[in-house]
């Protein structure tokens, strides 16, 4: 099984990486992100709790952040793999990821961190919002979001480093580029 954790800062691109890599790879796609706002779309009490956090930049918890990436697994009995989008993004998440996945016998293969400067995260955001739609893509949630990446997730980065399993993407090219190094990441694993 190839289970790959997709990271980096919001706006480094990782929702275009996961679609081109679950076209090559064949591999079920969890974005936390898409299904909060799919919780957000439907009504549901989630998404009332999720919403008003994710409008001002800030984090779900993470126990019912854990809680629903547990049951989302279990929705693919059969998946040849997974790519997880979006998870972990704290440290206690990527704990829990790998008990989640020992309980089912898989592990991690590799995460891919993909790095782009500051400056230009903020640009992709602000052009993003102007047609996404998302109660997030604005400038003053933006700067939050980037705050609080820099708080609680980029300790992330070296938990999967002591594991050996971290691989730095320049995210700054074109996306076949990008996407070129990625696969030459996921190959060299496989
Ligand atoms: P994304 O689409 O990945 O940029 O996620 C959008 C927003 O959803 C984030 O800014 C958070 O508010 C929330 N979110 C998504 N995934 C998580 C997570 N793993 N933990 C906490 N909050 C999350």
């Amino acid at each position: 099984m190839l289970n790959i954790v997709i990271f980096g800062a919001p706006g480094s691109g990782k929702g275009t990486q996961s679609d081109f890599i679950v076209k090559k790879y064949g591999l079920v796609h969890l974005s936390t992100g898409d299904i909060l706002r799919a919780e957000i779309a439907k009504g549901s009490e989630i998404g009332k709790m999720a919403d008003s956090l994710i409008s001002k930049g800030n984090f779900i918890p993470d126990d019912l952040m854990i809680n629903i990436l547990n049951a989302n697994i279990d929705l693919y009995p059969t998946a040849k793999g997974f790519i997880f989008d979006g998870f972990p993004r704290t440290l206690t998440q990527a704990e829990a990821l790998d008990s989640m996945l020992k309980k089912r016998n898989i592990k991690i293969s590799l995460m891919l961190n993909i790095d782009v400067q500051t400056n230009e995260l903020v640009k992709r955001l602000l052009e993003r919002g102007k047609t996404s739609g998302r109660s997030d893509d604005n400038l003053q949630t933006i700067h939050q979001r980037l705050q609080v990446y820099e708080a609680k997730t980029l300790p992330v980065i070296q938990f999967y480093d002591r594991q050996g399993k971290s691989n730095r993407i320049n995210g700054t090219g074109t996306m076949e580029e990008v996407f070129a190094e990625i696969c030459k990441a996921i190959d060299s694993v496989k």
